[in-house]
């Protein structure tokens, strides 16, 4: 492990890596949002600090979890529309527009790297998103303002117009299984590349934190850019400690 903590020096070393590189794939989690205002899970003053998770198997079995967790949506995804990309998205966007990152894969739920400017189908989004809904049962998409509208009418959570199933934000809840054909598409991404970096995440949540281990033990050369230190540090050939958008702008 190379820990950089000097900023020109760190930019410096990344942006060689890049250059050499054949396929750079980078890897984000809630870290590379708080730049843009939004708080991550596991900083303090993160959300875990002020409100726990809601259960997969719980939002199925109770109604009135239901409708707190469309609350918190709601809530969230005002935040989400409010937000800019920052200069760690405007980065990593100019830099796959430049070719030179094959694909971003994202534990985010906010959308801010397509608003940052990288392609729809460059972005491969392991947790979904949060700006709409979508029916459990046939995967319908359902638009939040559709939802708000019925629950503040109704009283009730939303059901599938098409088939009756229950309509949730489309993203993955704790305890719900992982999006099959995303998951297999960011593995086979690990699998194929030579530079995996890794920005603002915990590497805490898996399975979505296994896959800077699996592109290093196929022989990528591992970077992680987070604040703190993460459980993957010591298999990096580079670890930059810091803000994200200190160490990628100019980057670019
Ligand atoms: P996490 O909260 O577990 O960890 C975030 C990490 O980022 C921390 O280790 C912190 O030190 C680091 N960090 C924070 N700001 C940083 C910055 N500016 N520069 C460098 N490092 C910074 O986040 P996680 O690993 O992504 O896992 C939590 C889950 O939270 C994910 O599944 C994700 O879906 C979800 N989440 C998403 C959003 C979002 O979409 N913006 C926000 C909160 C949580």
């Amino acid at each position: 492990m190379t820990l950089v903590c000097d900023i020109n020096a760190g930019r410096e070393s990344l942006s060689r890596l890049i250059d050499m590189s054949r396929q750079c794939i980078v890897f984000t989690g809630a870290g590379m949002s708080t730049e843009s205002g939004i708080p991550d899970f596991r900083s303090p003053g993160g959300i875990w600090s002020r409100m726990a998770p809601i259960e997969f198997d719980d939002f199925v079995s109770d109604e009135a979890i239901r409708l707190e967790d469309w609350r918190r949506r709601f809530e969230m995804n005002e935040q989400f529309l409010a937000a800019k990309p920052n200069a760690g998205h405007i980065a990593i966007a100019t830099l796959a527009g430049q070719g030179k990152v094959a694909a971003v894969i994202t534990q985010n739920i906010d959308g801010l790297h397509q608003r940052a400017g990288c392609a729809r189908e460059s972005v491969i989004e392991l947790h979904g998103n949060a700006t709409f809904g979508a029916c459990l049962n046939c995967g319908t998409r359902h638009e939040l303002d559709e939802v708000r509208a019925i629950i503040k009418r109704s009283g009730t959570s939303p059901r599938c117009d098409s088939c009756g199933g229950l309509v949730k934000s489309a993203v993955i809840n704790f305890g719900q299984a992982m999006p099959v054909e995303a998951m297999e598409r960011a593995l086979q991404l690990a699998e194929s590349c030579d530079l995996f970096v890794v920005a603002g995440s915990s590497l805490a949540v898996q399975p979505a934190a296994s896959l800077p281990l699996v592109a290093e033990r196929q022989g990528a050369r591992l970077v992680i850019i987070n604040r703190d230190p993460t459980p993957l540090d010591d298999a990096a050939e580079l670890v930059l400690r810091g803000n994200i958008g200190d160490f990628l702008a100019g980057i670019a």
